[in-house]
């Protein structure tokens, strides 16, 4: 994609935005709402991108993970990439944590809350181990589903990826007859979705016009007028995790230029910014870290329909900021135990999350009740979950391409970014 695409997409942004004013939530043409139109071109363009994301993950799984399995890789490039995932996932949250103490944002509320009793503070207590634990069995039910075609069929990623990474692990063992034909097909498929991709990316100005369009039509300044200290805390963390930490990463461990990376990574951040889903993106975040940075296949293929699972390290930071903000809101002691708990909590419900706009609710509900609080609590930062939606997804998905070339450059990839 050439750096004219860009342009087209940063215009048809501003176009958007004009239009969302202009228009608002209620001007009609033809007796048909604006925000509808708007509305039925994004959602077109989103149909579009997920429509590949099942058979593509799944084919570029098992080609990846047949080639490694072949080759005797596998062992230590899924350490290298796991490694990474966990490490930056927590040092993400960590900058949560750190912004939430000092902003401390949930003091500027004055919405008047009740503080909670003493019985539910308690319940913090009672509840630490079985919220973890029922996090944990969450996560392996979603890992080992009982029904692979189910799975498939709700584009639940975890369990897919459980599948085929087995799938293409075992393939190079078979008979090589058969084992060459299953190999092709996949192989066959996962060109054909590619291919499929490059013509949905020329849609993406009309698509990214749409969903912005129609975002800036129904979202009031009021609201975040209303949270703005959390709505600043959220953006100041994901800014240091973006221009700090993951730029340090990429220079000392990648040996890379992080310009060069976020430049070439413009399109597929543009794409996770309009659609909110780091699923939906993969297509182009694939097509971006091969052609535009010059991954080779071996390693996009296989890292990053992985992180786009196990490395929203955004959605985590948002999930620990977002935690905390309600328990201040409420007037929770954060006792060193309770602050602890949000952490792994934040980290833990990150691994095997959806990329799917909102999907981090259902993670901040799941360790407020965890922390003895009423999951309604949730409520309170509605107002700007879309907008701060929009951000966190350009985070997961700069973290993913970020690890993607981090490994290919740990594997002897000397061309990566170096054009
Ligand atoms: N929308 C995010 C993503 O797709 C997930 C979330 O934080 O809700 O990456």
């Amino acid at each position: 994609m050439k750096n004219n695409m860009l342009f087209k997409v940063f215009l048809s942004m501003a176009l958007a935005l004009a239009a969302g004013v202009l228009t608002g939530p209620k001007a009609t043409i033809l007796g048909i709402l604006y925000v509808d139109i708007f509305g039925f071109i994004g959602q077109l363009f989103l149909n579009a991108l997920t429509l590949v994301v099942v058979p593509l993950v799944a084919a570029s799984i098992i080609t990846g993970t047949a080639k490694m399995s072949g080759d005797h890789s596998f062992g230590s490039l899924g350490a290298k990439t796991f490694s990474l995932f966990i490490g930056t996932v927590t040092a993400a949250v960590i900058i949560g944590w750190i912004v939430a103490m000092m902003i401390s944002p949930g003091q500027f509320l004055d919405a008047g809350m009740e503080p909670l009793g003493q019985g539910v503070q308690q319940a913090v207590i009672d509840l630490d181990e079985k919220g973890a634990f029922s996090t944990l069995q969450a996560i392996f039910f979603k890992l080992i589903p009982s029904n692979i075609l189910a799975v498939a069929s709700q584009g639940q990623m975890l369990g897919l990826i459980f599948f085929t990474l087995l799938f293409g692990f075992f393939l190079p063992k078979i008979e090589k007859g058969p084992g060459e034909i299953v190999l092709g097909f996949w192989k066959g498929l996962f060109q054909v979705m590619m291919c499929m991709t490059h013509v949905v990316m020329q849609a993406l100005p009309y698509g990214v016009f749409g969903l912005v369009a129609k975002v800036v039509a129904t979202t009031g300044t009021e609201a975040i007028k209303s949270i703005g200290a959390f709505f600043g805390t959220v953006l100041v963390g994901l800014a240091v995790y973006s221009f700090l930490f993951l730029p340090v990463l990429l220079s000392f461990v990648g040996r890379v230029n992080p310009l060069r990376h976020f430049k070439a990574m413009g399109p597929a951040l543009l794409a996770a910014f309009s659609t909110s889903s780091s699923a939906a993106t993969l297509p182009i975040t694939i097509e971006c870290v091969e052609k535009r940075a010059g991954v080779s296949n071996r390693i996009t293929s296989f890292t990053l329909p992985l992180a786009t699972t196990l490395n929203l390290s955004g959605t985590a930071l948002y999930v620990c900021v977002a935690s905390f903000f309600i328990c201040q809101a409420y007037g929770v002691e954060l006792t060193f135990g309770l602050q602890m708990l949000v952490i792994i909590m934040s980290v833990l419900t990150s691994f095997g999350m959806a990329g799917i706009p909102s999907a981090s609710l259902v993670a901040i509900v799941m360790i407020l009740n965890s922390a003895g609080l009423p999951g309604d609590g949730v409520a309170l930062i509605l107002a700007v979950e879309r907008i701060l939606d929009m951000f966190r997804t350009v985070v997961n998905v700069l973290g993913n391409t970020c690890s993607a070339v981090i490994v290919a450059r740990s594997e002897g990839e000397r061309h990566v970014l170096s054009h």
